[in-house]
């Protein structure tokens, strides 16, 4: 969720007033921080994740498990208890998230450059789990901590504990399922977020699914509580609110660079591999309830989370400020950015003037086009050199498939950073630091070998969308290019090779084998994860969302209709607790 300032946010009829003054501040912050820290070089290679989780209760009795708006309540336990811990690698920093159900865990302090780093990913990300487990175990033997990419019956019916009311007088943006009592209680900025996003949009969100047509799906399929709605589609899942996508948990990742050229090379490789790891991590097949024809967020929610008025979306070259990272940002890739997106040329100007190079410029050309959605009274006015306040707030307030996050003004140790953000989250630790551990050795690649991955961005938007059509890892093909060679393939080919390519993984293993400070115990891990990675790309294990629809289609009460009834949700949420919590025992009494 970006920066999480305590404070009074302005409603968006002023921050509308101050839209100028802001802009100017943001870009007066960017030039010091540019000219500030443009010649930085020698950081170290740190890098971090980030891991949305969710909170649910179940109901044994009547079968049956509800989100656990419960998030406001753990957090100060739970950063009380890391306040105590002395052992900093058992230390986890704890964040709200926009909904009460989610909350977000990230280690401590970032991993460093060791390679034994690469070996304590998974149990990070366990401890995180486990810390809050036991809080909510001391409470009741029916609350669990999750990792849940959409909660399937998300928008349906009841699906809180406490159970809240729900329809238009509820709603802010005049949801009929997505109650403003979702976000947490404690962080004023979800709440004018959503607020202002409503208010700025000046129309209601609407997001349409393919629903996935089964043998007894009713033909044509239509949604039953929108069928007043002008916006519904006929066999499409319907959305109606910012929150359908604010509840989605992800999995993140920062990498820092050496300098800036380093961050921008990176940056500019992970882009095309965006589409390329979210459709490993597809993870969403389910929707408020109803089996759907996609397998990943991603899309969802640059619909859902979107500020754009009728006008802007009309225009080309305008797109969602939650969206695809949408150029390259190094002068030598320029060529790529075949995409004729909306710049401020002002900002451009003055950056180019002040020694920035062009592309880099560009970028921010772009980035300033998009409001800042939420503004602190206090910190409106407060702009002298220590701070970069409207800078921040406006680069972490577009949630770009990647994001360049340079070093803070006031931490003189953290250098230039890349966020990599496309993935879903997966159920098990293990899956997940499989995930986190190859993109972090991908970069490794990347830079050692000196890889060049780039095709052009409308290449990368299209593989962005050709990602989330059901079981894309198997059937579909991507654009890629390795050195000379560029091609449509297929997910095994760009992961496991072909007569042109070596693959992804290969690739990693050579790394791997290379790397002379890797201890045995790491090397083995790694292949773990590896072999998850590659037997992924050859179909011969699922993903996240194929399983899921395996489950839900050999459920017994399961009717062919495309329905998630509660109990098959309960069956498939309770699955999930057994696969996390492998080793213990569990009671359903
Ligand atoms: P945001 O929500 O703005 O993306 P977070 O603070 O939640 O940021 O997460 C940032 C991630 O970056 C964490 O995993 C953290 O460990 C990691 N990180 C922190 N400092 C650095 C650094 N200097 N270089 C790389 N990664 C870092
Ligand atoms: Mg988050
Ligand atoms: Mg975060
Ligand atoms: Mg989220
Ligand atoms: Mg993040
Ligand atoms: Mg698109």
């Amino acid at each position: 969720m970006g920066l999480l300032s305590e404070g009074n946010p302005l409603s968006w009829a002023e921050i509308k007033l101050a839209l100028q003054q802001i802009r100017t501040y943001g870009l007066d912050q960017l030039v010091h921080i540019f000219n500030k820290y443009k010649d930085r070089q020698k950081d170290p290679f740190l890098w971090g994740d980030e891991t949305e989780l969710t909170l649910v209760r179940f109901d044994h009795k009547n079968k049956t498990v509800r989100l656990l708006l419960k998030s406001h309540q753990l957090l100060p336990i739970l950063n009380e208890l890391n306040k105590k811990t002395d052992d900093k690698e058992y230390r986890i920093t704890w964040h709200p998230e926009g909904c009460d159900f989610v909350m977000e865990g990230i280690p401590f302090q970032p991993y460093g450059s060791s390679s034994s780093y690469f070996n304590t990913v998974e149990a990070n990300m366990r401890q995180r789990r486990e810390q809050a487990q036991r809080i909510l175990c001391e409470q009741t033997d029916c609350d669990y901590i999750l990792s849940i990419a959409v909660f399937p019956r998300y928008g349906q019916g009841q699906y809180t504990y406490p159970p809240i009311e729900y329809g238009l007088p509820y709603s802010v943006e005049k949801s009929l399922c997505y109650p403003d009592s979702l976000l947490s209680p404690h962080h004023p900025r979800s709440k004018s977020l959503s607020t202002n996003i409503s208010e700025r949009r000046q129309s209601k969100v609407s997001v349409n699914i393919p629903i996935f047509k089964d043998s007894r799906t009713p033909s044509p399929f239509r949604d039953e509580l929108f069928k007043d709605d002008p916006d519904i589609k006929d066999d499409h899942i319907h959305l109606d609110s910012s929150l359908a996508g604010l509840g989605c948990s992800c999995l993140q990742v920062t990498f820092q660079g050496e300098s800036i050229k380093e961050a921008i090379h990176l940056y500019d490789q992970l882009l095309p591999l965006c589409p390329i790891m979210l459709c490993l991590s597809a993870a969403c097949p389910i929707w408020r309830g109803y089996l759907s024809d996609i397998d990943c967020r991603w899309n969802i929610l640059c619909e859902a989370i979107d500020a754009r008025t009728a006008e802007e979306k009309k225009q080309t070259g305008f797109p969602s400020r939650y969206a695809l990272a949408p150029l390259y940002l190094a002068d030598k890739n320029k060529h790529l950015n075949d995409i004729d997106y909306s710049i401020d040329e002002y900002i451009i100007t003055n950056l180019i003037d002040q020694g920035m190079p062009e592309t880099l410029s560009r970028h921010y050309g772009h980035l300033f086009i998009h409001d800042p959605l939420v503004v602190l009274e206090e910190s409106l006015h407060t702009v002298d050199d220590t701070t970069s306040y409207h800078f921040e707030n406006i680069n972490s307030h577009v949630w770009n498939s990647l994001r360049l996050k340079p070093p803070p003004l006031n931490d003189t140790l953290t250098g230039w950073r890349v966020e990599f953000r496309p993935m879903d989250i997966q159920i098990s630790d293990f899956e997940n630091a499989a995930l986190v551990v190859f993109v972090a050795l991908l970069t490794r690649v990347i830079i050692a070998y000196d890889l060049d991955l780039t095709i052009p961005i409308s290449q990368v938007d299209e593989n962005m969308d050709i990602a989330h059509y059901r079981d894309s890892v198997r059937r579909e093909k991507f654009y890629f290019r390795y050195g000379t060679y560029t091609s449509q393939i297929f997910m095994n080919e760009i992961i496991n090779g072909n007569k042109d390519f070596p693959g992804l993984v290969p690739l990693v293993r050579k790394y791997v084998h290379e790397r002379e400070d890797m201890d045995e115990n790491t090397r083995h891990t790694i292949e773990q994860y590896l072999l998850l990675i590659s037997k992924r790309a050859d179909g011969t294990l699922l993903t996240n969302a194929s399983w899921i629809r395996e489950f839900v289609l050999s459920h017994s009460s399961y009717k062919q209709d495309s329905v998630i009834s509660e109990e098959i949700q309960y069956d498939l949420i309770w699955k999930m607790v057994q696969i996390t919590n492998k080793h213990k025992k569990l009671s359903t009494n």
